[in-house]
């Protein structure tokens, strides 16, 4: 599979993409055992046993909080939301069936002990979440919708959500500042 992929609302998955290779990687998780959501495509699965491990090396201990989501778990999801709130505030904060790059195995939410392991703002101020968003481009990963992006990246800030794109690409884009929808757009910076 192609991990530099650009998901978004305008960049949809068929409904019947399934990553190939899902698999669970060896790291903690605060989630269900056997749940799909402890899943990543493998090469997002070795990176991120890689980074984990390189923090609790340094006394930092992540948690996987959700990976791998099937396309019909996120229509689930976002249905179900709808029914509770405007079309509006919804489209910030949830991914629409296909638009989530969850459905790719690369995605993985990330929280700490520190916050109840929440998907909250407050992980940006853990000491976790900073060692995070310092470490996981070493590893591959880019912490996927920064503040200040979100006309860009169509998402509210999400300091926990972080995605595989390649060592490469990850170091490109830390070092340009330049969001994925940004890279594709004009690629040279
Ligand atoms: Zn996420």
């Amino acid at each position: 599979m192609d991990c530099t992929i650009l998901v978004n609302r305008t960049h949809l998955l068929e409904k019947d993409y399934i990553p190939p290779l899902l698999v669970e990687p060896s790291i903690l998780f605060d989630a269900p055992l056997k749940d799909k959501r402890r899943l990543l495509s493998l090469p997002a699965a070795r990176a991120v046993h890689l980074l984990f491990q390189s923090g609790r090396n340094q006394g930092i201990f992540l948690y996987g909080i959700s990976g791998y989501r099937p396309y019909d778990r996120q229509k689930e999801i976002y249905d179900k939301r709808l029914r509770e709130s405007s079309p509006d505030y919804v489209n910030l904060l949830i991914a629409p069936p296909g638009a989530s790059e969850h459905q790719t195995g690369l995605a993985l939410d990330v929280s700490c002990q520190d916050i109840d392991f929440s998907l909250e703002n407050e992980f940006a101020t853990t000491k976790e979440g900073q060692w995070l968003a310092a470490n996981a481009p070493l590893f591959g990963f880019v912490v996927r919708y920064p503040k200040g992006k979100e006309s860009v990246t169509g998402y509210a800030w999400e300091p926990w959500h972080i995605r595989y794109v390649t060592k490469s690409l990850s170091l490109y884009l830390t070092m340009t500042g330049l969001t994925l929808e940004e890279y594709y757009t004009h690629p040279s910076g």
